[in-house]
């Protein structure tokens, strides 16, 4: 397929629109040449790089108001290891989990460890999301803040089921990019790779008392927990600033330097703001377009960081991301697996809006001369 060539005033000044690994700001990456030094190939014991993680964990406290009592811990493996971490060391006997879309169901499977009762698992359609419940017995409410997969966002409210129950919020794409209120939650874990603009490796958790109860409690008990996936491990390195192993340098230098961005521009108020103003852009376009669509029907479940756009069958959307591709604009084909005729669109808070408006103009202009 030939494509087609975008008159460069159409262009967004950064073409990169995708959903993770996401776009790292210019400025970061400059900062990172200019002063990586200090930390970057520099013992993870010694205080440079202990300063450099005690400084991402308070700055994060920051973002999210750390209500009293809770912590920031950290970990190598990024969220897909949290998911087994939380199967060894946060879920007692059993979870919830709230699958709309990939992600949502990867925790699931694993909270379907042998030795937990079968998670009680709560679909919903792609494109919708499902609602908590509280039930007897479940110990872990589980679901996604945004379902990265779908571009599906569900609120963050407390369950109150059993005493002692937790909350578990996957934030990955949401952290730094969606407001809410941590107190309705006990843990609130993502990797950094989306609108955290750093890269990825690691999670992060900000834990409420009752969550450092569980994870101690659940370490202390005799069920076998590997050193890697410990998250009593995770609580005391944590503490000390450290990891239990060497972690990425450069995705906390990166990470350290979207923060202090994002705090000095305002915090978290701010980034929602952003972030809304960017896919109200996109949702606002589809809406009034007669080809494209918003794919998430209730406007209420519309992601603010993931904007998912379905084209009326007379378009091959797959043709309009690889076109965009070939001009420097990319990741804007959809999640893989989901297999509808739909562009991907991250807005998350590294993204400019006025680039996302030139993504818009370039869409348009694709389309009509395809
Ligand atoms: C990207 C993503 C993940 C996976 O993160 P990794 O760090 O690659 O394991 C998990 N959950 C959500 C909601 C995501 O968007």
């Amino acid at each position: 397929m030939s494509h087609v060539a975008l008159p460069p005033n159409l262009l967004p000044a950064d073409g990169r629109f995708g959903c993770g690994p996401s776009k790292i700001r210019p400025a970061q990456l400059k900062a990172l040449a200019q002063s990586g030094w200090s930390v970057l190939g520099t013992s993870h014991r010694q205080a440079p790089v202990k300063n450099l993680v005690g400084s991402v964990r308070e700055h994060l406290g920051e973002l999210f108001t750390l209500p009293e009592g809770y912590e920031i811990i950290v970990g190598n493996g990024g969220s897909t290891a949290f998911w087994d971490a939380a199967a060894f060391g946060l879920i007692e006997h059993r979870a919830q989990n709230l699958v709309f879309g990939e992600f949502g169901g990867k925790f699931a499977a694993a909270a379907a460890a042998p030795w937990l009762t079968a998670p009680d698992v709560r679909k919903a359609e792609p494109g919708t999301r499902a609602v908590a419940e509280a039930v007897e017995g479940v110990d872990v409410y589980a679901w996604p803040h945004n379902e990265t997969s779908t571009g599906v966002s569900a609120p963050i409210a407390r369950v109150h089921g059993d005493e002692g129950a937790l909350t578990v919020i996957d934030a990955t794409s949401a952290a730094g990019g969606i407001d809410f209120s941590l107190a309705e939650a006990d843990v609130y874990y993502f990797a950094p790779q989306k609108n955290l603009g750093s890269d990825g490796g690691l999670w992060f958790a900000a834990v409420s008392p009752a969550a450092i109860d569980r994870i101690e409690r659940i370490a202390a008990s005799d069920r076998y927990i590997p050193e890697f996936l410990s998250l009593k491990n995770a609580l005391d390195n944590s503490r000390l600033n450290q990891t239990l192993n060497t972690p990425a340098v450069s995705t906390l230098f990166l990470l350290e330097e979207q923060l202090t961005w994002m705090l000095s521009n305002g915090g978290l108020a701010w980034a929602d703001a952003r972030t809304h103003e960017s896919s109200d852009a996109l949702y606002e376009w589809a809406e009034a377009s007669s080809f494209a669509t918003p794919f998430v029907a209730n406007p209420a479940d519309r992601s603010p960081v993931v904007v998912t756009i379905d084209f009326d069958e007379s378009i091959d959307a797959s043709n309009i991301a690889k076109s965009l591709r070939a001009n420097g604009v990319v990741d804007t084909e959809p999640y893989r697996k989901l297999g509808r005729n739909q562009l991907r669109v991250a807005t998350f808070v590294s993204i400019e809006p006025d680039d996302v408006r030139q993504l818009i103009r370039c869409i348009d202009y694709t389309l009509k001369n395809l």
